[in-house]
């Protein structure tokens, strides 16, 4: 489930290939709150359960935010209406279908991990980061094919580490955050501080490309240089085998390269950073591969 649009897919697996058998998808319609965007989801997982005849034992479900393990109960949701519910037993009383809930971000770097650009590139990788960078900014790490979700659901949640001052005020409650700083609407929002003009992400790079808008430009640096700031701390804790970049972001070809270069500034390894930066593979479709993945094992 994403803040626009909710996926289902039933597939099947052999080794790592995956046969989809059926994929559907639904508006999440978010803005017309909590007891909607559960009924969208009870409604597509029956369409889905029509089509293929198959009853589904048991159900992955990719979300934002995640489950506080002590109460049961969502938090940390950018689509905030869905905070303080008890998401996981509402789907399963209107399903009658147990249902496992986990943060979209470690669903995408589970299945970029086990079926996506790792496995292609860095086969070998016993740990990866999965960062994205979008709408919001999150994180997903896998350890030798698992997802870390870690003692408060939060693991590898690093769009609300502290970044600089000169972010904004984040939903969160706390200030400056990665995601007031590198996410796509964060920076269209300094470009538009800058030249009082109103564009998409994908048109400042263009713009930056022509070299003749120096707002676009400006707003390309600080990109680069506040992900410099940012992967360090990750790779400085985690030291991750691979990196993989998702969300609307990854797509920037310069974070691969002028990002990397501000990724040496910072890291502890006198600016040696021999990470493997990789573009993800499976698109839009990493959640809801990785959501099915959890009862993979
Ligand atoms: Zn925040």
């Amino acid at each position: 489930m994403g803040g626009t649009k909710i996926e289902a897919a039933v597939y099947e697996m052999s080794g790592t290939e995956v046969k989809v058998i059926c994929r559907k998808r639904l508006p999440t319609e978010s803005v017309k709150g909590y007891d909607h965007i559960c009924q969208q989801v009870i409604s597509l997982i029956q369409q889905v359960r029509d089509e293929t005849q198959l009853i589904p034992a048991h159900i992955g479900f990719s979300t934002p935010g995640t489950v506080e393990p002590s109460t049961g109960l969502m938090k940390n949701c950018n689509t905030t209406c869905m905070n303080g519910q008890a998401m996981k037993a509402d789907l399963e009383q209107g399903l009658g279908v147990p249902i496992s809930l986990t943060n979209d971000a470690n669903c995408f770097a589970l299945a970029e991990a086990r079926l996506g650009i790792v496995r292609d590139k860095t086969p070998d990788a016993q740990v990866v980061f999965g960062v994205i960078m979008g709408s919001g900014c999150g994180g997903g790490v896998i350890i030798e094919g698992k997802s870390i979700t870690g003692l408060h659901g939060i693991g590898g949640e690093w769009g609300h580490n502290f970044l600089d001052e000169s972010g904004e005020d984040c939903y969160c409650g706390s200030h400056g955050c990665n995601e007031t700083i590198i996410s796509g609407p964060a920076l269209q929002r300094y470009y538009h501080q800058l030249s009082g003009k109103e564009r998409t992400m994908q048109e400042i790079t263009m713009l930056y490309r022509t070299g003749e808008d120096v707002h676009a430009t400006a707003t390309l640096h600080r990109l680069f240089s506040m992900f410099g700031k940012a992967i360090s701390v990750i790779i400085n804790i985690l030291d991750p085998d691979a990196i993989v970049l998702g969300g609307g972001l990854g797509n920037i070809d310069e974070l691969y390269t002028h990002g990397v270069e501000e990724v040496k500034k910072h890291i502890f390894n006198k600016g040696v950073v021999n990470t493997p930066f990789l573009k993800p593979k499976l698109g839009d479709s990493a959640g809801v591969f990785g959501a099915g993945l959890v009862f993979s094992d």
